[in-house]
């Protein structure tokens, strides 16, 4: 009893930590935005969150432990029990299954001596697994203590448990360099988006003076001489589309942000990037974090707003500092603040870490989430640009969306609109993960084939591997057979297919992982993750991943196929948000291109790891 009174006494007695609250309460508009980044912060002191942390942070925010804690469960990031020393934790989504992650959480559970979600009894390590976490072309991807540690098999497993144990560092293997794509045979390409990065080495991020050397924040200057409507009428005309999944034209979407509406206006940047497949806009955070500040400060510009929130994912640590490094050093230089180079212009920038959870990448949820909430996606209208964060007119978009625009502003609409094709124009950085000769993140032009993506740039399928399926563009796009290796990756055309570009995240299945465990690995992601706020997502997802592994457990009746359809049926257009759709990838274009192997799972019944693509490695 005296030890709880006195964690409670002592954190109010904390000096240190209020002076911190008061400097994240002063980055929002209001008080509650601040409950996760205060949560983080008393995380981060104790290891976890106990009764008397959540008493602590209630009697702050003026509000029950009960509101707290609501919250804080909702998060996957934050502990209600203690945790070792560390916390190590394994990325067990699809891309990192491909490659091996199973068999690196079986050997950290045999060297830490616990199961997976346990503390080793030595207290040493806490080890955990989470969906996706990023670095599916680093597969299999392990985190210790949020730092990531990349091409992690049980022998760098068990040598990183036995540094922690001697008190060291475990060694980390060096991010190696972005492999250059081949030059295409037929038509052109010009690197833009990841031409810095590449200047610098591959190990660090350009700072400002690098990024001022080579033309950063030009753009920013061109753009504050402009009018709105010229720099929104030039980004409508260069027909940039958001990265970030839907492919809304961003110039259109800033043109609906209403005008003299006496307001704050917000832009708010969804760093969210948690849909398996997707590791494209860490790299631009970590390596290049200028050009995202640079594209920020345009799109505030041209939708009236001054403030502006970077949303990341909890689990990108290091690129949350990074840009914090770079919002500071803009500061400092006069890019970012008052008055900004005496054109006039306000713009400040702020960052914001989620703490695990997918469904914050949902721009309502996030918006919920950035106000300190849980992140339940609101119904929609009314739609952000009439009543977003805090009720005022906001505008979200993607990381890499923004980081486009300073090339856009500098270059003219017309030289974007010469790469790609007329209604996908520009580059996009496409992630190739699974069992490829070099997975890795290309920058080619919207409309590069699938072919030319993992068979000339990733050198296609390691020795042994034979391609069974492909995911598209990130979980939500579903699979598509070998035979679709010719679509060119743009909206249209995979749109047309029933499948989406979305976050052009592409993971190859292979014969040894078998295409119905590819499927039940996403399937079980949507299970994990709906917000279960609504009854035919809540129910569908958790039913749907009950009948996959069905099949690939080799229990499944044929007639389980239509159960499967009827589920989404019931679902799709019936909720809140679109989360059913994203659960409709998988599972339609899963019985679409491959009913075969759900009909002879059903005709032939199996058990588990008996072979033919059923067990991972
Ligand atoms: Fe939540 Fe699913 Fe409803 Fe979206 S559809 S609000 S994810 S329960």
């Amino acid at each position: 009893m005296t030890g709880t009174v006195d964690l409670l006494e002592s954190l109010r007695a904390d000096t240190g930590m209020k002076r911190e609250f008061d400097r994240l309460v002063a980055c929002y508009p209001q008080k509650r935005a601040a409950l996760i980044p205060c949560l983080h912060v008393v995380q981060d002191k104790l290891g976890w969150l106990p009764d008397e942390a959540v008493k602590f942070v209630a009697e702050f925010f003026e509000t029950t432990p009960a509101d707290v804690l609501a919250v804080i469960t909702f998060y996957d990031m934050f502990h209600r029990e203690p945790k070792g020393k560390h916390e190590i934790a394994v990325c067990r989504n699809l891309a990192c299954k491909l490659r091996g992650a199973d068999d690196v959480v079986k050997a950290l559970e045999k060297k830490l001596g616990c199961r997976e979600g346990e503390n080793s009894p030595d207290g040493l390590a806490m080890l955990r697994t989470f969906e996706c976490l990023g670095g599916c072309t680093e597969a299999p991807l392990v985190a210790v203590d949020w730092e990531y540690y990349r091409n992690v098999d049980p022998a760098k497993a068990e040598k990183i448990v036995d540094a922690l144990a001697a008190g060291k560092k475990p060694e980390q293997e060096l991010r190696p360099e972005e492999p250059e794509a081949p030059a295409p045979k037929d038509g052109k390409r010009e690197i833009y988006l990841t031409k810095r990065m590449r200047s610098i080495g591959h190990t660090r991020a350009i700072s400002l003076d690098e990024y001022l050397k080579t033309g950063g924040y030009v753009a920013q200057k061109k753009a504050y001489g402009m009018t709105r409507d010229a720099i929104i009428e030039e980004v409508k005309k260069s027909g940039l589309r958001g990265r970030g999944g839907a492919g809304f034209s961003t110039g259109l979407k800033w043109s609906f942000m209403p005008k003299n509406d006496g307001k704050p206006h917000y832009l708010a940047i969804n760093a969210d990037e948690s849909e398996p497949g997707t590791c494209k806009d860490r790299i631009l955070m970590e390596r290049d974090p200028h050009s995202l500040i640079e594209g920020i400060t345009i799109g505030a510009y041209a939708i009236g707003a001054e403030k502006a929130y970077i949303y990341i994912r909890g689990e990108y640590k290091h690129a949350a500092h990074m840009l914090e490094v770079a919002i500071e050093e803009a500061r400092k230089g006069g890019y970012l603040g008052q008055n900004v180079h005496g054109s006039g212009q306000n713009i400040d920038v702020f960052v914001t870490r989620g703490a695990g959870a997918y469904i914050c990448g949902e721009e309502t949820a996030m918006m919920e989430s950035l106000e300190g909430k849980r992140g339940h996606p609101r119904s929609k209208p009314p739609f952000p640009a009439q009543s977003g964060l805090w009720k005022s007119p906001t505008t979200v978009n993607n990381v890499e969306t923004l980081v486009n625009v300073p090339y856009i502003l500098n270059q003219g609409a017309d030289w974007f609109r010469s790469m790609g094709n007329a209604q996908s124009p520009g580059n996009l950085l496409y992630a190739v993960a699974g069992n490829v000769k070099r997975p890795g993140i290309y920058e080619m032009p919207l409309g590069t084939t699938l072919r030319y993506l993992i068979e000339d740039c990733a050198g296609g399928m390691l020795p042994g591997y034979q391609m069974v399926g492909i995911n598209p563009g990130g979980a939500s796009s579903g699979f598509l057979p070998p035979s679709k290796l010719d679509l060119k990756l743009d909206h249209d055309t995979l749109k047309a297919e029933q499948s989406m570009l979305g976050t052009g995240g592409i993971m190859v299945v292979d014969d040894k992982f078998g295409m119905m465990h590819a499927i039940e690995c996403l399937v079980h992601f949507f299970e994990h993750e709906t917000c279960g706020q609504c009854g035919p997502c809540r129910e569908g997802c958790a039913w749907a991943s009950k009948i996959v592994h069905r099949f690939q457990s080799g229990k499944a009746k044929l007639e389980d196929i239509d159960t499967l359809l009827d589920l989404l049926d019931n679902a799709q257009g019936k909720t809140i948000c679109v989360y059913p759709e994203a659960l409709a990838g998988p599972v339609r274009l899963g019985v679409k291109h491959f009913r075969h192997e759900f009909e002879r799972l059903a005709s032939q019944p199996m058990s588990l790891g008996s072979g033919s693509g059923t067990a991972g490695h």
